[in-house]
């Protein structure tokens, strides 16, 4: 394990997010919701220094980053989720190393990633990103509410795809509270049709009291443990070198 003071400011940040979650857990009355740090921009130095933390699961947005950052933490047991707006082309690499792709929100995709995660003889897990904002956003990603149904019905025809249940995030700049109470709708149509499906990923750091309220049990949480995100994007480590100047 790496010992820095890097190391030391992950572990107060997550210590206190960790605690965060316990309360809104506890005041929720539920089981612990599962914490996924997301660590875009951040460098695989950092992916190591969190699993040593105990870590276990984290979250990526791009899928070059987070293609070349899993090949660098291939020693690490991690669980990677890949939570960022997803093009069909970019399906064959992310079943590669996604474990829980949380973004699936249209046709094309969940074509694409079925063939992708046959080509590989896998069974991948997915969950249907769900749009939140009160008058539907597409650059947002997500599928409009009303037509959840008919893709919740070509997940479940795709063989080598497993629906796991559903995601969503938070409105910019609204209370979030109706947006997560919409989400547990959603996730109550989604197991209607698929008992099992029993995962709602929502939550951010500065609304994952909120969503715990409305039934989340994974959190997706990148500022409050990382630190603010730097300007400059993650560019893939040369020679084994972390790339954490520019990560800070
Ligand atoms: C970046 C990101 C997060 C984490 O957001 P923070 O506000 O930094 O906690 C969560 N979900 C998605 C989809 C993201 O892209």
């Amino acid at each position: 394990m790496i010992a820095d003071e890097r190391t030391a400011e992950l572990a107060r940040n997550l210590q206190a997010v960790r605690s965060r979650i316990e309360r809104a857990c506890a005041d929720a009355g539920r089981e612990p919701a599962t914490l996924i740090v997301v660590t875009k921009f951040f460098g695989a130095a950092d992916v190591h220094r969190l699993a040593g933390l105990g870590v276990r699961d984290v979250g990526e947005n791009r899928d070059q980053e987070a293609s070349d950052k899993q090949a660098e933490c291939m020693d690490l047991d991690l669980i990677w989720h890949f939570i960022g707006q997803l093009q069909t082309n970019k399906a064959k690499s992310v079943v590669r190393y996604a474990d829980l792709i949380h973004t699936v929100d249209r046709r094309s995709l969940v074509t694409a990633l079925d063939k992708a995660a046959a080509r590989l003889d896998k069974v991948q897990d997915v969950l249907i990103q769900v749009n939140l904002d009160p008058q539907v956003r597409p650059e947002r990603g997500g599928i409009d509410p009303a037509e959840l149904d008919a893709l919740v019905e070509h997940v479940q025809q795709a063989a080598s795809l497993r629906l796991r249940g559903v995601m969503g995030v938070g409105p910019l700049g609204e209370d979030p509270a109706p947006a997560f109470a919409r989400l547990a709708q959603a996730a109550a149509d989604v197991r209607r049709a698929q008992p099992a499906a029993d995962v709602i990923s929502a939550g951010m750091s500065s609304d994952l009291e909120v969503a715990v309220a409305y039934g989340a049990t994974h959190l997706r949480i990148g500022t409050a443990v990382m630190g603010s995100r730097p300007t400059v994007g993650y560019r893939r480590s040369k020679g084994g070198k972390n790339n954490e100047g520019e990560a800070q």
